[in-house]
């Protein structure tokens, strides 16, 4: 969609003007760009954001998940201040933060016996991967197929694919997402549907002895919201132990934003490692990877595994992190995040019922997704049969009436939201309403 939003927008427009002379697309991405122009945000605060423009959002996008107690947490605020008073900005050195985070989250996680920390997604599951094949000395990893792990050339495969390039579910192919990656990559790599575990039996059957690791989402947010079938997680972790591979979590969204605990203390099911990021430091770039001693003790300097960053271990985000577990312990906000996204849900589900539109939505906790299909969806290639591109015309509508109705989603692929512990009851109930208002105006289409 080409034609200028409905929201005031030249400042955004003027921006993108001059950024595209010094930033490449003008943006830090295509996950940020959004025809005609990106929208410039300039503050965020509680569950408000603002654009340049002055346009007021209620904001269900948070940062990617990352914003769980609200923008700009005023508790954290003080933590911010304390740590530049008291310790500065950044060492790269060794610090007495590290071992009060790390001993937060061994307490609440059930995998972590040790934990490290880097500052990004991407690297905790870089590094939880190299990790896994110098533990098991072997080559091979699993992924599922619509699982995004981050942009590194171990994961960056079948994430957003055409199911034709992809050979059968039966036998999956990986497809490469970016130009550039090394081919090599593929020989290190098995992919597999998520929730298929037929093919994954199968797989195992095959390979098992050269998979280093299984890398998996334990709620298949990537792809909305979707949870594992009921024996997926059991058998996966059932196939690592007997082929002892190493079974890595990705809860880059789900650590500390279902519960303390995670996905996992919710399934039940224990992996080897986990990964987590975004929402335990609030929006901090900050990541941890925590798992068995025994992996974990492979990294330098005990073991052989490389690990190493200038900001891993940055003072500030460190302390916000542990802030920011502090306030999830002394006053947690799940219970209330899990009611406004049930009330999310029973508000969409009830105006799909109303007006007949083919819609689905799904929510677990604080995470909802909207679907434009009735079809049951249980991996990627059941989505990907409808195209929700970031340029399908039903999604580019749906974000313009949603920031027409003063509600920010972001532009990206599927639907997928989150809730912060500033939102209200109202909040949810603007969403509801103006989803149905959309549903309304665009019941023929
Ligand atoms: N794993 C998962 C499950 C994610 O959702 C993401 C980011 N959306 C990543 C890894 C990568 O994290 P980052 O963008 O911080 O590198």
């Amino acid at each position: 969609i080409d034609t200028p939003w409905p929201v005031p927008h030249r400042g955004s427009k003027e921006l993108f003007e001059r950024a595209q002379k010094v930033i490449p697309g003008g943006v830090m991405g295509q996950g940020r760009f959004a025809k005609p122009h990106p929208l410039y945000m300039t503050k965020a605060q509680g569950a408000r954001m603002w654009d340049v423009d002055g346009n007021e959002y209620i904001d269900f996008h948070c940062a990617f998940g990352a914003v769980l107690l609200g923008h700009n947490d005023p508790r954290l605020r003080t933590v911010i201040d304390r740590t530049l008073d008291q310790h500065g900005v950044a060492f790269s050195a060794a610090h007495p933060l590290e071992s009060e985070l790390a001993e937060r989250i061994i307490k609440h996680v059930p995998s972590a016996e040790k934990v490290i920390f880097c500052c990004t997604g991407s690297e905790a599951t870089y590094h939880a991967i190299r990790r896994s094949r110098a533990h098991t000395g072997r080559n091979k990893i699993l992924k599922f197929e619509g699982a995004y792990h981050g942009w590194h050339d171990y994961v960056q495969w079948s994430v957003h694919f055409d199911p034709a390039e992809a050979g059968s579910p039966e036998a999956p192919k990986p497809v490469q997402e970016s130009a550039g990656m090394i081919r090599a990559a593929e020989e290190g790599l098995l992919t597999c549907g998520y929730s298929d575990t037929k093919t994954l039996r199968d797989i195992f059957a095959k390979h098992g002895a050269d998979i280093a690791a299984v890398i998996v989402e334990p709620i298949y947010h990537n792809a909305g919201v979707v949870m594992p079938a009921p024996d997926f997680l059991s058998e996966i972790r059932r196939l690592c132990d007997d082929n002892k591979s190493v079974l890595i979590f990705d809860e880059v969204i789900t650590g500390f934003r279902v519960g303390l605990g995670g996905a996992q203390a919710q399934c039940g099911i224990t992996p080897d490692l986990t990964t987590m990021g975004k929402a335990f430091a609030n929006g901090m770039p900050i990541s941890a990877i925590a798992g068995k001693a025994e992996i974990m003790n492979g990294f330098a300097p005990l073991g052989k595994t490389f690990f190493s960053g200038t900001f891993y271990g940055h003072v500030l985000n460190v302390a916000v992190a542990s802030g920011c577990i502090e306030i999830l312990e002394n006053d947690p906000p799940y219970e209330y995040l899990d009611s406004l996204g049930k009330r999310l849900k029973a508000g969409i589900q009830a105006a799909i019922d109303q007006t007949g539109v083919p819609a689905t939505v799904g929510q677990h906790g604080s995470v909802w997704a909207l679907y434009f299909t009735r079809r049951g969806l249980a991996n990627y290639r059941d989505m990907a049969s409808f195209a929700q591109t970031k340029e399908h015309p039903i999604h580019s509508s749906f974000q313009r009436w949603m920031l027409e109705s003063g509600i920010y989603i972001h532009p990206h692929f599927i639907i997928r939201g989150y809730l912060n512990a500033a939102h209200t009851e109202a909040d949810v109930d603007h969403l509801v309403d103006a989803t149905r208002r959309y549903f309304i105006a665009h019941k023929e289409d």
